[in-house]
């Protein structure tokens, strides 16, 4: 079980450190929903909130970005970026860095909840249902975090369905998920016929 934190200004409880990539500031990824709210967002310096909780920050958790590091990026973009939000709602809600002080569990997910909560998978070239790398991605973090997160009660239902998942798949999990951070950390294009194995 992770432990609650006195970390200041950078908890991070999961321990996640990577670097923001490129496409948050623009770069195509390949992946159309970051694509997409990703320059909306350079664009006009505004995004809705399933743009920040379910596709931006919800991407940048699955990849073990630094909690510190997304707040300061929501800092810089967004017009609207006000202390008493923008920290809390970030470090807590977006990236779950604190923990269950400010949050009960990671707010995270795959392919299904973006499909069904936004338009963006209709013009991407990755399909939801079939080859989309953010379920994998979602799988892969339940399996990295899984012992940081048992006992949490919120999350238990996905940990039960993460504990039937065969070996095999999981593995391919993490073989995706290496790809896709290695991918965009270079800030390279993600192409469905990348990702296979
Ligand atoms: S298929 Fe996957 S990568 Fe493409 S828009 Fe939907 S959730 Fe995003």
């Amino acid at each position: 079980m992770y432990k609650r934190q006195e970390a200041g200004a950078s908890p991070s409880v999961l321990g996640s450190k990577n670097d923001l990539p490129p496409a948050f500031w623009g770069k195509a990824s390949g992946l159309a929903c970051l694509d997409i709210a990703a320059g909306r967002l350079m664009e006009d310096g505004y995004g809705h909130h399933i743009e920040r909780l379910m596709v931006l920050s919800n991407i940048a958790t699955l990849l073990d970005v630094s909690p510190r590091q997304l707040t300061d990026w929501f800092w810089a973009a967004y017009i609207d970026a006000f202390d008493w939000v923008v920290e809390p709602n970030v470090l807590g809600m977006g990236t779950f860095g604190s923990g269950d002080v400010m949050t009960t569990k990671p707010y995270v997910s795959g392919a299904g909840y973006i499909d069904r909560m936004s338009d963006f998978c209709g013009s991407c070239a990755f399909h939801p249902k079939k080859n989309c790398p953010i379920t994998r991605l979602y799988w892969a973090f339940l399996g990295r975090h899984e012992d940081a997160l048992a006992g949490n009660h919120r999350i238990a239902m996905p940990l039960r369905s993460l504990g039937k998942r065969i070996e095999s798949k999981r593995a391919e999990d993490r073989r995706v998920f290496k790809l896709v951070l290695g991918a965009l950390a270079a800030g390279k294009r993600l192409r469905p016929e990348d990702l296979e194995g």
